[in-house]
């Protein structure tokens, strides 16, 4: 069988061991320690944010920053349609009711048209959680400004779009709070994890003291609200300093497949790849394609780069478009304009692992172009 090529595997650099290592030295395996303290450092000020909590996963990070948000049963959360269901996943632990927003076609991130139509049928609506796909920001000037108008807070699902900015600002910022994962395919890991940032202080703390179970400042265990056991381990927070150390350098990376399947696919007008926000740089987190006409099919060209044990992946299937949240309310960006289920039925996710060589990119792309030659 011919090596396998990823679609985007953790990448670990030796540093990381030095971090686990000084856990080990000095007996700071668990609970919490310097790691923790210094990843939660080191990661704010690299997305220049004052405040940051590190958690055990990005999915635990959006399910406290509803909690927070003091959410009651039956609230409605606006949450894009074209994402992971981990960005969803939270709204149904709080029983809260989600509302699934359309993408736009210029970033395929939430569309502002869609939001606004959801807010005239829903002004009470309690939260908007918008996801940077793909790494890719989203037009976050205009969803600000429909969060503003109607006075509801926007949480950043920045889970794949670390690094990444719009004009010039790291996304995950903007938001009143925003999330981030170290998933094993995100684009540092510590194997699993995830962080809430916020420029508010309240919020992190209040954070930390939910995710550690909730315990008040009493010497016996005394409880006053529901807690979570939500918090990074020492050992994994080591993991996550020696990996951001890398960022830059994985970001240059990815942001150079984008280029090679960019320019390996120029002279094809079928095969476009995934839009970039003109007014941000993009993370590069995965390289997708679309195929304009429909003549090929993305499971032909994803059947034929598996038969070389090449890894890649469809499209996010539309949070709108799972039984499990059939009967949830959808906007599309118009009435007749399905654009996240137009970009799942047409588009593919090509292997975006920064350990390709350029022979394995080289193989790729003659996969891909065979299907339109
Ligand atoms: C990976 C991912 C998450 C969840 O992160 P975990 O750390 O795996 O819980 C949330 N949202 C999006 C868009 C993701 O891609």
């Amino acid at each position: 069988m011919n090596k396998r090529i990823y679609l985007s595997s953790p990448t670990t650099h030796g540093e990381e061991q030095k971090f686990i290592k000084e856990a080990f030295d000095t007996n700071w395996v668990a609970p919490l320690g310097a790691n923790v303290d210094n990843f939660e450092k080191e990661m704010a000020e690299y997305i220049n944010i004052p405040h940051a909590a590190a958690l055990s996963s990005g999915t635990g990070a959006i399910h406290l920053a509803l909690r927070l948000l003091e959410l009651k049963q039956n609230d409605i959360v606006f949450v894009s349609s074209l994402t992971f269901s981990a960005s969803c996943n939270p709204i149904m632990y709080e029983k809260a009711i989600p509302v699934f927003i359309d993408s736009e076609p210029d970033t395929w991130n939430m569309s502002p048209k869609a939001l606004k139509r959801a807010f005239k049928k829903y002004p009470r609506a309690k939260a908007v959680i918008a996801v940077h796909l793909y790494g890719t920001p989203a037009k976050l000037d205009e969803l600000m400004a429909i969060c503003d108008e109607y006075n509801v807070p926007l949480i950043e699902d920045a889970a794949e779009s670390l690094g990444a900015t719009y004009k010039g600002q790291d996304t995950g910022t903007f938001g009143r709070m925003g999330i981030l994962s170290f998933n094993g395919n995100k684009i540092i890991t510590t194997s699993g994890g995830g962080m809430l940032v916020s420029r508010e202080k309240e919020l992190i703390d209040n954070a930390r003291f939910l995710a550690t179970q909730a315990r008040d400042p009493a010497r016996h265990y005394q409880h006053s609200q529901v807690g979570f056991n939500y918090r990074m381990s020492n050992i994994v927070a080591g993991i996550g300093r020696g990996q951001l150390l890398h960022l830059d350098e994985h970001m240059a990376r990815k942001q150079k497949i984008y280029q090679q399947y960019k320019e390996a696919f120029a002279d094809i007008p079928a095969l476009k790849m995934n839009p970039l926000n003109k007014d941000g740089q993009a993370n590069n987190w995965l390289s997708c394609v679309i195929i304009e006409d429909g003549l090929v099919n993305p499971d032909q060209i994803m059947d034929a780069l598996e038969a070389e044990n090449i890894e890649c992946r469809p499209i996010w299937k539309p949070m709108h478009q799972q039984p499990v949240f059939a009967g949830y309310d959808y906007f599309p960006h118009k009435k007749e304009l399905d654009i996240s289920a137009d970009i799942f039925a047409r588009g593919l996710c090509l292997p975006s692992d920064i350990k390709n060589t350029d022979e394995d990119m080289d193989k790729i792309i003659k996969i891909v172009r065979g299907f339109f030659e």
